[in-house]
């Protein structure tokens, strides 16, 4: 839409991220509006070739009320927020930011997001170890709620470059000790619905719960891999709903 357009709403939301090819919050958020009959309500998307042109857009847009931030953002954005949520402080990545009065604050709703839908899996008396599989900003996120919980986790990673991280070939044989398994990694993202994160997926059983951040294809081959092996599987639609509710719910406070 031209920016002249976009301007003539009193309510103006958005994602900044770069590129931005598809989103699923432009959609989310113009059906709600549609829906709520909010028709003073749009959100748009903001492809930022780099971080400082943010300042810039919210100059141009005073109608802008809120932001999602995507990648390669979500670490780069802090240094240009006037504040950040305590929970951002600590997993060093945000996802949406709250515009008032010209001032910009951060918050991460993806701890949210996965917080309640793992929550609602979740059998405590079962599952007490996770592994994490991929070290990007999502598994920060997802660490930080395991550790708020109480749940004692491992990074799994193609290198082994972090303490506290174990790499693919080590997996044999230890699988029966951590009964959460979360793939933050693309793995099996459409249109590459055949990959999986390398398991010995023969260890797998009835006890594990299989999370996939991955939302596209619903039912990943990571997940159809637990799934044949009788584990307890969840997709990450859930967390995504979730977590675009908690923006709107920030934006509207
Ligand atoms: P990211 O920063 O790109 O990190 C992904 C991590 O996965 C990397 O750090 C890497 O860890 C590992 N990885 C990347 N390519 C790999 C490959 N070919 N094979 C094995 N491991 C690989 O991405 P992110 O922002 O953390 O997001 C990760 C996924 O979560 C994306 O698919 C995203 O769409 C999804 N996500 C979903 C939600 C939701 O609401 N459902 C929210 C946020 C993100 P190592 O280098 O250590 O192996």
């Amino acid at each position: 839409m031209e920016q002249s357009v976009i301007d003539r709403y009193s309510f103006l939301f958005g994602l900044i991220g770069y590129p931005l090819s598809h989103s699923f919050s432009k959609r989310y958020f113009n059906d709600k509006f549609e829906q709520e009959q909010l028709t003073d309500y749009y959100y748009e998307l903001f492809p930022l070739q780099g971080i400082e042109e943010l300042k810039k857009l919210v100059l141009n847009h005073a109608n802008l009320k809120g932001l999602n931030v995507t990648i390669p953002y979500k670490k780069a954005v802090i240094p240009y927020l006037h504040a950040i949520d305590p929970e951002v402080e600590k997993i060093g990545a945000v996802n949406t930011i709250q515009i008032k009065n010209g001032k910009l604050k951060g918050f991460n709703t993806d701890v949210y997001g996965f917080e309640q839908s793992l929550l609602r899996v979740m059998q405590p008396e079962i599952h007490h170890r996770a592994l994490i599989l991929g070290t990007g900003g999502a598994a920060q996120a997802v660490a930080y709620v395991l550790q708020k919980n109480g749940i004692d986790y491992q990074y799994v990673s193609r290198t082994q470059s972090e303490n506290n991280c174990l790499t693919y070939s080590e997996l044999p044989g230890q699988l029966k000790s951590y009964q959460i398994i979360i793939n933050t990694t693309p793995l099996g993202m459409s249109p590459n619905i055949e990959s999986k994160p390398d398991l010995p997926y023969q260890e797998v059983g009835a006890f594990h719960l299989f999370y996939d951040l991955v939302y596209n294809p619903t039912e990943t081959a990571f997940l159809k891999a637990g799934k044949e092996r009788g584990a307890t599987i969840k997709n990450g639609l859930e967390m995504l709903h979730l977590q675009a509710e908690k923006a709107w719910e920030i934006w509207n406070t």
